[in-house]
């Protein structure tokens, strides 16, 4: 059986590599050809692969114990949630499996705000080009007719506003506003000039502001948090270093809203997959990360500006929009020994990792400028 022959539901129009093993920005085919990985899993090895003080931390609670359940209390589980919330500033936490999961838990948690207060809200208020997951109600936030159409019916309450006029669309109906800070899928387009207009529209009508940080969080925009502070915050793909873990982090004021009963997860929290997010924050503070994507950022984005792309996105998340397919442009790099993904039809998006090194970085730069001229 080939890896092509594999009995999977045909979800994913996957590229012809095998992949065997990795290493910091690098990883291996089956055929021992090495590839610099620009892509890091879609915005999840921000410290790249096989990491070791990531590949310690995971070995020391392999020793320990995989899991328990959140029937009991596990220490690494308990540190990882203070050191998330601690270093975003205070509030509370749900610990789950993925990015979709945490966003279903975010609009659970509004619509339980405003029930609490003899409110009930429904609305869920998304932006044009918003990806917010693929479960059905996180499908009905992502406004992409594509995504939805053989779906329905999808569960209602969600309204959708382009960017620009989201803070207008925001009224004493709305229970929470979803934003990604810069939108990932949407062809990593920077929202942040809108946070504050959106805050103050969520202020005057008592809605909850909820920051998608799923792809743009933990330092890759070259910030760790983005301002103003939201009231919600959701968190998947980097957070557990390459093992499966996503979180909802309140503020302080809504950290009691849900009470035994309202939410759980069987797997959310697994102890492995915090003892890998630990050491991924640990790291990515200790290092300042965050600052390393701003620098590098801003040395890919005047290298891909100088080829003559349009690029959107923050730090170490650009996308570089060609005006023409980015298919045949990803294939040539692909040959040349780089990896990444696509955003949308016509645009190159790079994740690298957040170690990516100067050099790799150039390396990136001159494969992405010879496969544009090769293909032009
Ligand atoms: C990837 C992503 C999600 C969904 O995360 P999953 O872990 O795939 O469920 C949600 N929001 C954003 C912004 C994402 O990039």
């Amino acid at each position: 059986m080939t890896a092509e022959d594999a009995p999977f539901l045909n979800t994913y129009a996957r590229f012809p590599v095998e992949l065997v093993a990795g290493q910091g920005c690098r990883v291996r085919d089956a055929q021992g050809r090495w590839y610099l990985d620009a892509c890091a899993g879609i915005a999840v090895m921000a410290l790249g692969h096989r990491h070791p003080t990531v590949a310690a931390a995971v070995q020391r609670q392999l020793d320990q114990l995989w899991h328990t359940s959140n029937l009991f209390h596990v220490p690494v589980q308990s540190a990882f949630a203070e050191r998330l919330a601690g270093s975003m500033g205070g509030g509370a936490v749900f610990l789950c499996n993925s990015g979709a999961e945490a966003n279903e838990a975010a609009v659970k948690l509004a619509r339980k705000h405003h029930w609490l207060r003899d409110d009930p809200r429904e609305e869920v208020l998304v932006l044009e080009g918003a990806f917010h997951g693929r479960t059905l109600m996180t499908l009905a936030m992502t406004p992409r007719p594509a995504y939805q159409a053989p779906f329905g019916p999808l569960p209602g309450g969600v309204r959708v506003a382009a960017p620009e006029d989201a803070a207008t669309a925001v009224s004493a109906r709305t229970a929470a506003v979803f934003v990604e800070p810069v939108q990932g899928e949407g062809g990593c387009r920077s929202l942040l000039h809108l946070l504050p207009g959106l805050r103050e529209a969520c202020d005057a009508h008592g809605a909850l502001l909820v920051y998608d940080e799923i792809q743009c969080g933990l330092g890759r925009t070259g910030r760790w948090c983005h301002a103003p502070a939201p009231d919600l915050t959701t968190f998947a793909k980097a957070l557990g270093g390459g093992l499966p873990l996503g979180a909802l982090l309140t503020n302080p004021a809504l950290s009691g809203t849900f009470t035994p009963g309202d939410h759980g997860s069987t797997f959310g929290g697994n102890p492995l997959a915090c003892a890998a997010g630990l050491a991924t924050l640990d790291v990515i503070l200790a290092e300042d990360l965050p600052a390393r994507c701003g620098r590098l950022g801003a040395r890919l984005r005047a290298g891909l500006e100088a080829t003559g792309a349009s690029v959107t996105g923050e730090g170490l998340m650009l996308a570089a929009h060609l005006g023409r397919p980015a298919g045949p442009v990803l294939t040539a790099m692909r040959e040349r020994g780089v990896l990444t993904c696509g955003a949308g039809p016509e645009s190159v998006r790079f994740l690298p990792p957040f170690v990516l090194s100067e050099a790799e970085a150039d390396e990136l730069l001159a494969v992405f400028a010879e496969a544009v001229s090769v293909t032009a």
